[in-house]
């Protein structure tokens, strides 16, 4: 072992925390770190730093595994990991600086205990560390496409999952809320996340915006084929694995009614601007303002007091087949090989052989017939 400088704590963290915790919870909250009296003048100007990186001391945690289960169940070494059973026992975070107040600093994002010692703090300098951290998150992006968001499900941070719902949905609604909320439940119980290969089934029982929701929070989606549709009209989901294990998870009825009895003027507002597309550009705005007010109350409720659940047994389709391309012998695009319509020896695609087909809109699962010229009937 090499001999190395000795350390000593340059202060003290105040947390609201006083025993181990969840780091994504404690991350949450502001923290005070109260600086030795002897280091004051060494923060000097720190107030100029929006972000700084607090070194600390775990200084409950007692002997470490060098090989180990982290939160999710992996086996990983401790320097593979940020567990705080480590040899050297020292935590490394990145957080915001609130204000100094002569040797206090108030903070936000601090994963450390009440009590836990300060070693060293220093600027988080975003030329330095920021291109390197982006070019680093960038990496672990490609490799765990959805390890954020399996994050989030499994710290119950459903405000932040359905933020990022809204990427996808382009509005907050309480729809889209139900169908995180019922999304992440779903997965917790189930234990397990969506690599996107049809490990995992969800089957929504309508085209409305639960369905975004669910879709976003579970990875089960249109295009990779985890998502199934029954038009049943219903705000509804089975979420299941492919042993047909699963939950199905249905919306109280009297859901929506909370929110019509608490924001009266939204049913008015809804049946103008959605209903008969009769409101001008001040009703749209009023509603989406509603809808986002209303959409981040609803976030914040318990999932029992919304949901009737259900463990079910389902039966699962095949995995999804794969096709040979063929060529429209008309109008020459690529079409998968179970879709063709063979005519006189030659193999068309459907619009160019008129033939029937499914379609699924706005008003659900349609069967579209189409005249010689091609021209829905
Ligand atoms: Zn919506
Ligand atoms: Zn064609």
């Amino acid at each position: 072992m090499i001999k190395i400088a000795e350390f000593q704590s340059i202060g003290v963290v105040r947390s609201k925390f006083k025993e181990r915790a969840d780091p994504a919870k404690m991350r949450k909250y502001e923290s005070i770190i109260i600086i030795d009296p002897k280091y004051e003048e060494g923060l000097y100007r720190i107030e100029k730093n929006e972000y700084i990186q607090v070194i600390f001391n775990f200084h409950l945690s007692e002997g470490y595994n060098l090989k180990g289960p982290v939160w999710d169940g992996q086996i990983k070494g401790v320097f593979a990991s940020r567990s705080p059973k480590r040899p050297s026992s020292i935590g490394v975070t990145t957080v915001r600086l609130i204000e100094r107040k002569d040797r206090q600093l108030k903070v936000e994002g601090l994963d450390a205990l009440d009590g836990t010692p300060v070693l060293d703090i220093k600027p988080y300098v975003p030329s330095l560390d920021e291109a390197e951290q982006i070019r680093v998150w960038q990496e672990y992006k490609k490799a765990n496409p959805r390890s954020e968001i399996n994050g989030l499900i499994k710290s119950g941070n459903l405000k932040t999952l359905l933020l990022k719902a809204g990427d996808i949905h382009g509005h907050f609604c309480p729809g889209l809320s139900f169908g995180v909320i019922a999304g992440a439940y779903s997965l917790r119980e189930l234990g397990i996340h969506s690599e996107g290969m049809e490990k995992l089934l969800a089957i929504v029982e309508t085209n409305s915006c639960f369905s975004d929701g669910i879709q976003f929070v579970t990875g089960c989606t249109f295009g990779n084929n985890g998502l199934i549709y029954r038009d049943f009209g219903k705000t509804a989901v089975t979420v299941t694995r492919r042993d047909g294990k699963g939950l199905r998870i249905s919306l109280k009825p009297d859901a929506y009614a909370l929110w019509d009895n608490k924001y009266p003027e939204s049913k008015e507002l809804f049946q103008k601007v959605v209903v008969e597309r009769k409101g001008n550009d001040e009703d749209m705005r009023k509603l989406a303002g509603l809808f986002r007010r209303v959409s981040f109350e609803v976030i914040e409720l318990d999932f029992e007091s919304l949901f009737n659940v259900k463990k079910v047994q389902v039966e699962i389709p095949d995995y999804a087949p794969i096709y040979d391309s063929i060529i429209c012998s008309k109008c020459g695009e690529s079409i998968m090989a179970a879709r063709i319509v063979e005519k006189d020896g030659e193999k068309f695609c459907i619009p160019c052989s008129e033939s029937e087909y499914f379609e699924l809109d706005g008003s659900g699962m349609k069967y579209v017939k189409m005249n010689k010229w091609g021209v829905r009937i």
